[in-house]
């Protein structure tokens, strides 16, 4: 299959270039399109053919359920039976936006799209481009992320193009994405609502809005034998070729400490990327040393994750060594993405002081 690929300018969209990824939506096909968090693969939600495309051409496992992307409230009754007073209240607040809920789904959704589960994952995105193509693609458009399955989830086109050239209809670039993790994941089936999947949209801005909300025991406790309630989350995901280990503590220890893992490995002949930050890139002495953003701004190492850990399996290193981050606000779902991609590899550096 040749895949058409589309740059689109944010400010100057070009009507087109949307029309032809909704005829194709329409059609049973696979179009991808930017969104605030990261690139989405999209198909019509209600055709159960069509979404079994996506798990084709990402080699999805069959069992993990698709985000049913919409573009206005209005559209939310056909794919549901009942929407809890809490949901109106979170959806006035965070819609369109990073957060997806979970609601019991209609006999309109097919058992297809929610990998068999009685219940419908519903996000509406602000990103202008992705709620056009939503709407020309028929209103309800199933969009996991557009990489190879268990491969770093796109934040670029070129990204998209790595994994899906060939296998999907079109691709339409609106540039890099801006949050750069996937949307928060909360639960409205249970009382109290539950996140599955930390984001954007944190718990303490949840419960300020709607009271309490509990939070997924696997996602607390990594060693926990349930299975995660999100399916999705049970697979080891967003994972570099690299192995990769978290070294955790006070910084000046952690830089040294990396400095010393680096120069032990290189000694051995092996190559060793490394993740500073702004604040610390200067103090590594040898390595890849790639700056994921500031600690000042943690928006910036979000937006930066999923890259560099591509631009890693690019430069073919075999070990990487990471800083750990702050896990307050945004920090909660940057840390959760990490620890899944380094399988929970983590060096604990003890202060003495
Ligand atoms: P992605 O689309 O790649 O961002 O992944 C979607 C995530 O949402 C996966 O972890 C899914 O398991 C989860 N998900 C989708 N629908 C449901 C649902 N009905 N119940 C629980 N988790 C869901
Ligand atoms: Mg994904």
């Amino acid at each position: 299959m040749k895949t058409i690929i589309k740059k689109i300018d944010k400010t100057q969209k070009d009507t087109d270039i949307i029309a032809e990824a909704g005829r194709i939506l329409k059609e049973g096909g696979l179009v991808a399109f930017p969104t605030e968090t990261v690139y989405g693969l999209g198909a019509d939600a209600l055709n159960e053919d069509a979404a079994k495309k996506i798990y084709a051409a990402k080699g999805r496992p069959s069992d993990n359920p698709l985000i049913v992307h919409i573009a206005n409230m209005e559209a939310l009754d056909k794919i549901t039976t009942s929407i809890p007073a809490a949901a109106k209240v979170v959806a006035d607040a965070y819609w369109p936006g990073p957060l997806t809920m979970i609601f019991d789904k209609s006999e309109a959704v097919p058992l297809g799209t929610t990998g068999g589960l009685d219940t419908v994952a519903v996000r509406m995105p602000s990103h202008e481009i992705a709620r056009e193509v939503i709407e020309a693609g028929g209103g309800y458009i199933a969009a996991p992320s557009a990489n190879t399955s268990g491969r770093p989830s796109p934040t670029t086109a070129q990204h998209v193009e790595e994994d899906m050239n060939g296998k999907i209809d079109m691709i339409v670039d609106g540039g890099m994405v801006d949050i750069g993790v996937e949307s928060t994941i909360l639960d409205m089936t249970v009382t109290p609502p539950m996140i599955l999947r930390p984001g954007a949209i944190t718990r303490e801005m949840l419960e300020e809005l709607i009271g309490e909300v509990s939070v997924d025991k696997t996602l607390i406790n990594p060693d926990s034998k349930k299975a995660p309630k999100a399916p999705g989350m049970k697979y080891r995901h967003y994972a570099p070729k690299a192995e990769l280990t978290i070294v955790e503590g006070a910084i000046q220890e952690v830089v040294e400490e990396i400095n010393r893992l680096t120069k032990e490995k290189m000694e051995a002949g092996c190559k060793v990327g490394i993740i500073g930050t702004e604040e610390t890139i200067g103090q590594y002495v040898a390595g890849d040393v790639k700056s994921i953003g500031t600690r000042e701004n943690e928006a910036t190492i979000a937006s930066h994750l999923y890259g560099i850990l591509r631009e890693f399996d690019n430069d073919g290193v075999d070990y990487i060594y990471s800083e750990a981050f702050a896990t307050a606000g945004i920090g909660s779902a940057i840390m959760n993405r990490l620890l899944k991609a380094a399988g929970h590899h983590v060096i604990h550096m003890e202060s003495d002081t």
